[in-house]
């Protein structure tokens, strides 16, 4: 009994962690055959992506019924578009990621891809659409060339080294002594945060799913660092569908919109300088970022 229950109990914890992280769902598939919270409608189809056309309409949601979490969320993500969610820690943004991800259900309103209530398709069909850059990405303890390729099992060495060169992660792997074949994780060869994050872009590239979910890195990178990861996100979101929980502001600039939340609302909306013109919440985000930034 021991022996079952340890690892059981040690599963529940990773599966926590997790998912709370919204790390790739596969990684979790590899734990547990799937998250308790839902499961598909008997009968259900899968999802079928056209283009990618996200809408949340009048969403609402808590972990716990007796306190709501989010209060009437509406928003869309046409196609191809880029929609960036700020706001100060606890407003709803990570919740937003992971009601799209399925992996709760909203307690009224409703999430939908290109028309499809997301509580009527597969949820396999749902996770193969979405690609999910973490705030931390995990290395396995294997090699980068492994690390990368984990984004597609049928990936060849070109796709694997395109997909690299995307990130601008190539001519960092091709300057170590193994190359593809270093050694990263515990044991191996430890990467920078944006190294890391790199290796979650190469890998969504791989997979090339047409939409994308961003958890942005909280911790301050240097410059040049943040220049080389905007540059591997820009190629990530050409042609796709991209909702990133933002904190740097070069992404915020760039987005087609931006939701200012507050305390499970959107509270403004529009593009960067819009919301600048007007002055309000996301102008006094901006002005303090800006100066601690400086
Ligand atoms: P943000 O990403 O904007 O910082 P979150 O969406 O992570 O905010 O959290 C919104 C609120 O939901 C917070 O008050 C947080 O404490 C709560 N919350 C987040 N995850 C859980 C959970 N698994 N169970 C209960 N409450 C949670
Ligand atoms: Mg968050």
């Amino acid at each position: 009994m021991i022996q079952i229950t340890i690892p059981l109990n040690m599963l529940g914890m990773v599966y926590r962690e997790i998912r709370q992280s919204l790390i790739d769902m596969a990684e979790m598939f590899a734990l547990l055959d799937q998250p308790p919270e839902v499961s598909d409608r008997p009968g259900a189809p899968p999802l079928r992506v056209r283009d990618g056309h996200v809408r949340f309409e009048s969403v609402e949601f808590g972990y716990d019924p007796v306190r709501p979490i989010l209060k009437g969320i509406s928003f869309e993500v046409p196609p191809g578009h880029t929609v960036a969610l700020v706001g100060a820690s606890g407003a709803g943004k990570s919740t937003i990621g992971r009601l799209l991800f399925r992996f709760y259900d909203v307690s009224a309103g409703s999430v939908s891809i290109d028309g499809q209530d997301l509580r009527d398709v597969t949820q396999a069909s749902l996770h193969d659409a979405i690609g999910i850059v973490p705030q931390d990405t995990v290395l396995f303890n294997d090699t980068l060339y492994y690390n990368i390729a984990y984004g597609r099992e049928d990936a060849t060495r070109a796709d694997v080294e395109d997909a690299a060169r995307a990130a601008r992660l190539h001519d960092f792997i091709a300057s170590l002594p193994d190359g593809y074949d270093t050694q990263v994780g515990e044991r191996g060869l430890k990467l920078s945060g944006g190294e890391k994050q790199r290796v979650g872009i190469a890998r969504t590239l791989l997979k090339n799913p047409p939409i994308v979910l961003l958890d942005e890195a909280t911790s301050a990178l240097d410059t040049q660092t943040e220049r080389d990861i905007q540059d591997s996100l820009r190629a990530m979101s050409a042609g796709r569908t991209v909702i990133t929980i933002a904190h740097r502001l070069s992404t915020v600039v760039d987005a087609d919109t931006i939701l200012v939340m507050e305390d499970g609302r959107v509270i403004e909306r529009g593009s960067h300088d819009a919301l600048l013109a007007r002055d309000g919440q996301y102008a006094r985000l901006w002005t303090r970022q800006a100066r601690e930034a400086a």
